[in-house]
């Protein structure tokens, strides 16, 4: 029986309608921007495979640390017991993040970062006192990931519909915009006594359909949030490690978070790996001689050596010199496509890029995202070879930084193809 009849019998697919499925391909190997299926057709990966892929699939590099490691120590329990690879990639952030962080929590994807980050808040106040300090505060159209804490603080959308009942209450503010930057500080002030935290993706609003906003604007809500003693957290997991031009999205702001969280890029795409990182500040609040303060979370493979390891292989490759060039090339490509897309007759608006991230909306139908259009596109494209798949009627491109001249250019022209071909459809 084939891989993809017994899948057909046997798997659930994640974000995927399971009636009338599209048949999906099996891959069977993948080299730097490119997938390999069954048949031996490639596709080039234009979205990094949701996100995560930094330096290109099955990098040697990378997957020769995951095997020395895997031969030297795969797993042990991160309660009492510590490893170098742990250590080493703790000290290693910390050296490079945005912002003064003292420690880093580890857990296992970004859903888990962002719960860990709220949790650590609200138990911050507890911690000292304040136990009416407990509100989040959010950004609509935000997105935090799929478990009840990080549902409750994303986007009451289609995603979380069944579950509208049982999510705890938000604060939720619109993105900032001239023209509302004064009423949502004034709701900062407001909730000054009942806010914990306040959660935002920096710059780049991802799964909400790749919005992007001014860091000056951002700047001026963290300082509304600073001047509150509001915590902030920076939901990095998706613009962390170089996709929005900087290593990290907050090194666009003068205001740094006191929170971190990263996931998808942190081990170039290969481990799943969640990081916490909270400042000294945060940190203290735990240390007391009340055991009920401790952080009583932690996950089976919490700081897997092996995961730590991809991590660390993957910091490597993102230091060295001709990866930031890769990430300018991009940048600059981008920029280009920003001014061939807007001045096409193709029906397309609102074409934005930053960094590595460039995006635009297609002229059909509603922005929401069961638009059926992003499945055309999707089909499209994979015909002639490429990989991409819009939230809706967004369509966006997230390459990882190993793609070539030649694959970028095919893909620009291929996304281009599709879009005129599904909107004569
Ligand atoms: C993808 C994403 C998450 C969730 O990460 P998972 O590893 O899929 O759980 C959280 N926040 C942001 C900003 C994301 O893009």
């Amino acid at each position: 029986m084939s891989i993809i009849h017994k899948d057909q019998m046997y798997i659930w697919h994640p974000f995927t309608r399971q009636k009338n499925m599209a048949t999906p391909i099996a891959i069977t190997k993948a080299r730097g921007s490119l997938l390999f299926d069954e048949e031996g057709k490639t596709y080039i990966d234009a979205i990094s495979s949701w996100w995560v892929t930094l330096h290109g699939h099955a990098h040697p590099y990378i997957a020769e640390k995951i095997y020395q490691q895997a031969l030297e120590l795969e797993q042990v329990i991160f309660a009492g017991f510590t490893h170098r690879p742990a250590v080493e990639l703790a000290e290693r952030l910390l050296a490079r993040l945005p912002g003064a962080f003292a420690r880093i929590f580890y857990s296992d994807n970004g859903s888990t970062s962002t719960e860990v980050a709220l949790k650590m808040s609200v138990q911050y106040w507890w911690n000292q006192g304040e136990k009416k300090r407990n509100k989040i505060i959010a950004f609509k159209n935000s997105y935090h990931g799929d478990t009840f804490g990080a549902m409750s603080v994303s986007d009451r959308s289609v995603f979380t519909m069944a579950f509208h009942d049982l999510l705890f209450d938000v604060i939720f503010l619109d993105t900032p915009t001239q023209h509302n930057l004064q009423d949502l500080i004034k709701t900062m002030d407001e909730h000054a006594d009942t806010a914990a935290a306040f959660i935002y993706e920096p710059l780049v609003q991802g799964a909400g359909g790749m919005n992007m906003y001014s860091p000056a604007l951002l700047n001026e809500l963290l300082n509304a949030a600073k001047q509150n003693q509001i915590i902030c957290i920076a939901d990095e997991v998706m613009t962390g490690f170089g996709r929005t031009g900087k290593l990290f999205a907050s090194e666009y702001m003068d205001h740094k978070p006191d929170i971190i969280c990263l996931s998808k890029g942190l081990t170039g795409g290969t481990m799943a790996l969640g990081v916490t990182a909270c400042t000294d500040k945060i940190y203290q609040a735990y240390v007391d001689d009340d055991a009920l303060k401790t952080f009583f979370h932690g996950h089976s493979f919490t700081a897997n050596p092996i995961a730590c390891s991809a991590a660390l292989a993957s910091l490597d490759l993102l230091e060295k010199e001709v990866c930031s060039q890769k990430i300018e090339w991009i940048s600059a490509a981008h920029i280009q496509m920003t001014g061939r897309l807007t001045d096409s007759t193709l029906p397309v608006k609102d074409v934005r890029n930053l960094g590595t991230i460039l995006a635009f909306e297609v002229d059909a139908g509603k922005k929401e995202y069961l638009n059926t259009i992003s499945t055309t596109i999707t089909r499209k494209a994979m015909k002639m070879g490429v990989y991409i798949r819009p939230l809706g009627n967004t369509v966006y491109l997230m390459p990882p930084y190993c793609i070539t001249n030649d694959e970028l250019e095919r893909v620009y022209q291929v996304m281009e193809e599709a879009v005129l071909a599904s909107c004569e459809w």
